[in-house]
């Protein structure tokens, strides 16, 4: 069994994949595959209902916010959130955290003013910069985990704008307070809630209808919303395993639980980076990430070789991202504690043979 620290698609609860799998041959007594069923089917309009009261439940998430599943990838939301909520005369504020962000500003500035209220660009994006927010902005866009530097926000800027948030990489990870802060919540799935293929947005109702332009049926919220995100064919399977992952989160104890598993985690791979000679963390102590640790090898002839003795013990993904270099060792929901554990003997492993 390979210790699994892709940044995504990611690792997926072991419990989650066998049922999953046993879906594909039968899915419960219909005789049939879940790949072959129709989305209009009353099984599948269980899984998607069961999906989003899960994810209602483990968030909070009222009466006043839809929860959809769309596709495009959380990259569509760069352009569909200022489409359906920006005026072309109205600001939003973004904060430039890294590259995902870097892409939203690009997108919502096709569709009104777009305030860049602080950036970590010109440090390689190494910490989460200072933010004062101007007051009468429309929204406010931040990307809550930089997944490609290592960074999180660990407190929200102080605004009276509703937030928009990108949470691909550490949503369903820790608590998100009081839903009524957020106007658009969205998240590609296949970081830390399933595979790849959909996108969770979840959306204050109340937003919406009032742009300046004609929007597309397909990219319009209120499409998605008015047919319970089956106005075309979903992608059926990807829901349906981000239905069994978010069974398995609320079985095991939900959001309290996993957000002090998670802190566990970072802590224990954190401190080794920390101790260990060999290796040193990347992103400014109090910004980082408790989902994707960057670390670097302080001597660079030993990079090719650590890769390469972790992957003989069956530690795979912990090539950094290409625009970073150095390694990355994402620890998502669904990562053990022992995988981390099993790095960290790894590392101590290495300085012993090394230093
Ligand atoms: C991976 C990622 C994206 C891109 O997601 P796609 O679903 O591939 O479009 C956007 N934002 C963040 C924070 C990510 O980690």
């Amino acid at each position: 069994m390979k210790h699994n620290f892709y940044a995504g698609p990611a690792v997926l609860d072991r419990t989650v994949m066998d049922e999953a799998a046993n879906a594909v041959q039968s899915f419960q007594d219909m005789g049939l595959s879940i790949l072959e069923i129709s989305h209009r089917s009353k099984q599948f309009v269980a899984v998607m209902e069961e999906a989003e009261a899960l994810i209602r439940e483990l968030l909070h998430v009222t009466d006043d916010y839809a929860v959809l599943f769309l596709t495009g990838g959380a990259s569509s939301q760069f352009f569909m959130a200022p489409m359906n909520v920006l005026s072309s005369d109205q600001t939003a504020g973004y904060v430039d955290t890294g590259t995902w962000s870097a892409k939203a500003i690009k997108e919502a500035k096709l569709f009104g003013k777009v305030n860049v209220l602080a950036s970590s660009k010109e440090d390689n994006y190494k910490h989460i910069p200072e933010v004062t927010v101007p007051s009468g902005l429309r929204y406010l866009h931040l990307t809550s985990n930089n997944t490609i530097f290592g960074t999180q926000f660990h407190k929200w800027p102080e605004t009276d704008a509703p937030l928009v948030v990108d949470m691909s990489s550490d949503i369903f990870s820790r608590d998100i307070g009081d839903i009524n802060q957020y106007g658009i919540i969205y998240a590609g799935a296949q970081k830390n809630l399933g595979p790849a293929g959909t996108t969770l947005v979840i959306v204050r109702k109340d937003l919406l209808g009032q742009v300046d332009r004609e929007l597309p049926t397909m990219l319009d919220y209120r499409t998605h919303i008015a047919k319970g995100s089956s106005f075309n064919t979903p992608p059926v399977f990807p829901i349906y395993v981000c239905m069994l992952s978010l069974r398995w989160l609320k079985e095991n104890g939900g959001i309290k639980v996993i957000e002090t598993r998670n802190e566990s985690k970072a802590k224990v791979l954190y401190d080794e980076i920390d101790r260990n000679s060999l290796f040193q963390g990347m992103a400014r102590e109090q910004d980082r990430s408790l989902m994707n640790v960057n670390f670097s090898v302080t001597d660079p002839n030993h990079e090719e070789s650590f890769l390469k003795y972790a992957a003989e013990h069956d530690a795979v993904g912990l090539k950094g991202h290409r625009s970073v270099g150095g390694l990355r060792a994402s620890i998502y929901n669904a990562l053990k504690p022992e995988s981390v554990h099993h790095l960290v003997q790894l590392m101590k492993d290495f300085e012993a043979q090394n230093a």
